[in-house]
């Protein structure tokens, strides 16, 4: 299967692909995790989009489809399936996506179009944490880590994403209503979205989306 994760900041996109990638052998491709990477590098451009990140604005569309193109072409077992976590985020991403992978004789199959109340993931986001050295994700209510500040899957140190803030996480929730929400459009248009409700515990939202690949 080839699909895109769409949906807000928090709704649970990076729960769901964890899963999804471990049950169902996807690639899991997320760009907020590839743009961190370059953060972490320390890189003139690492510095660049750590200032765009932290403001809760879209890095550039040309910058992130650079990114994901070279993955596609070079970075990718196009026999397996592969999922986008993160990506697009706006029109223009999903065009460029589409004509990418037309390019490759690999078209998506379809989208889960994930949505969640605004207070449910008001809640998500705030008690998000991650594992800086492998990137599992915790929550300080719903899935603590069993010693604090520790992974318990890598003994990695936990830490919040600076962009997890309610300042900036309301700036996000602007841009994906302004940026990313006409991609629902763009993408029905094409048969492709599969709604899930989100407001749903995980293990609930993976039940619902099973369906989807029987
Ligand atoms: P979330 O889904 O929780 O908002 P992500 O990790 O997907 O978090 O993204 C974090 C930030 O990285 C975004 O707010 C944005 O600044 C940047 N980003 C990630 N993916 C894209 C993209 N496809 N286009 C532009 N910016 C992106």
């Amino acid at each position: 299967m080839r699909i895109v994760l769409l949906g807000p900041p928090g709704v649970g996109k990076g729960t769901l692909a964890g899963f999804l990638k471990e049950k169902y052998d996807l690639a899991h491709i997320s760009t907020g995790d590839m743009l961190r990477e370059e953060i972490k590098k320390g890189s003139a451009l690492g510095l660049e989009i750590k200032s765009v990140i932290t403001s809760g604005a879209l890095v550039s569309d040309e910058l992130v489809t650079k990114l994901v193109q070279n993955k596609i072409e070079h970075d990718l077992d196009l026999k397996k399936g592969f999922m986008f976590d993160g990506f697009p985020r706006t029109v223009t991403q999903a065009v460029d996506l589409d004509a990418i992978l037309a390019k490759v004789g690999a078209p998506l199959d379809f989208v889960l179009n994930l949505d969640a109340d605004f207070d449910v993931l008001l809640k998500r986001m705030t008690g998000r944490r991650v594992c800086r050295k492998c990137g599992a994700l915790f929550h300080t209510v719903t899935k603590p880590t069993l010693k604090p500040g520790i992974c318990d899957l890598c003994g990695g140190e936990v830490y919040q994403r600076p962009d997890d803030n309610e300042k900036t996480i309301q700036a996000r929730m602007e841009v994906y209503q302004q940026s990313t929400e006409p991609i629902i459009n763009y993408y029905a248009k094409q048969n492709k979205i599969k709604k899930v409700d989100a407001n749903l515990e995980a293990a609930e939202v993976r039940l619902a989306v099973a369906v989807f690949f029987k």
